[in-house]
């Protein structure tokens, strides 16, 4: 109101901001939910293309307007058929643990908290890498934030057990059932093993660097997650976060970056 005695021509009223600030946090809220699943892109490509229509609407450009109100009318029921598998991915991945169980992680819950505090004990992971890189073990593992990855562990063997330097050392030991893949620990736990990860197609990743990298680099550019890995060719320890790596670590530095990010 006051605003709008200030602003007289642009006439808002208090409900009005409240109506935008409601549906800022709504999209904000989406926004976290399905970050990390392949619907987050389409989300972004609908909101853009409705923000468009908004703008060329207001500025009455006639023939814009008619084009993509034709397509907010058809291209939402095409985009749900051709990105068929990717919404599937999205249903399949908050409804296995989300509303089916209603438990802690009910997507009612997650939808309304603001972070949540993750920690989990540091020293044997860090250990467990140390020997991987003497003993030039290969290894993945995978460090949910927000995202609980809850898609990717289904791909996985679903071990859901306590962090231990021997256990870890006997999944990724070279002949092992389960050294295949990543390791992804959740809510201070080994979830999964042997999991399958989305590989990164970033054409500037180093050309000597395999699919091990490739895949730590993907899923942290599909998600909040952290990803370590420890080279099989050469012991050389590695983090990823957000899409960007660190190469060539000392275990020291493996703890103090995995301290910072989760321990805060
Ligand atoms: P290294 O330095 O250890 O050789 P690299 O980056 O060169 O690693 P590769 O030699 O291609 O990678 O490693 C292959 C291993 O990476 C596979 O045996 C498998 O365990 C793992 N891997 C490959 N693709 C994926 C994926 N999509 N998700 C998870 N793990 C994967
Ligand atoms: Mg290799």
């Amino acid at each position: 109101m006051i605003i709008g005695s200030l602003l007289p021509f642009l006439d808002i009223r208090f409900l009005d901001i409240l109506d935008i600030l409601l549906v800022a946090f709504l999209l904000y809220r989406l926004y976290y939910l399905i970050r990390g699943t392949g619907a987050l892109y389409i989300f972004l490509g609908i909101l853009s293309i409705y923000l468009l229509w908004w703008v060329v609407r207001i500025f009455e450009m006639e023939l814009l307007t008619e084009i993509l109100g034709q397509f907010m009318s058809v291209g939402v029921l095409a985009l749900i058929i051709v990105f068929q598998p990717e919404i599937r991915k999205f249903l399949l991945m908050i409804g296995t643990r989300s509303i089916i169980n209603k438990g802690s992680k009910s997507i009612f819950k997650k939808f309304w908290q603001f972070g949540e505090q993750f920690s989990f004990n540091l020293t044997p992971i860090v250990n467990a890498c140390e020997t991987f890189s003497q003993k030039k073990t290969g290894a993945l593992i995978v460090f949910t934030k927000e995202n609980n990855l809850e898609y990717y562990i289904e791909t996985g063997e679903i071990l859901d057990a306590k962090i231990s330097e021997d256990l870890l050392e006997n999944i990724f030991y070279r002949n092992s059932p389960l050294h295949d893949g990543a390791v992804i620990i959740t809510n201070n736990k080994i979830a999964a093993a042997r999991c399958v990860l989305p590989v990164s197609d970033n054409p500037s990743f180093p050309t000597n660097l395999g699919l091990r990298h490739r895949a730590a680099l993907g899923i942290t550019e599909h998600s909040d997650a952290i990803a370590v890995v420890v080279s099989e060719q050469t012991g050389r320890i590695s983090w990823f976060k957000d899409g960007n790596m660190k190469r060539n670590i000392k275990p020291v530095q493996l703890k103090e970056f995995l301290a910072k990010e989760f321990m805060s």
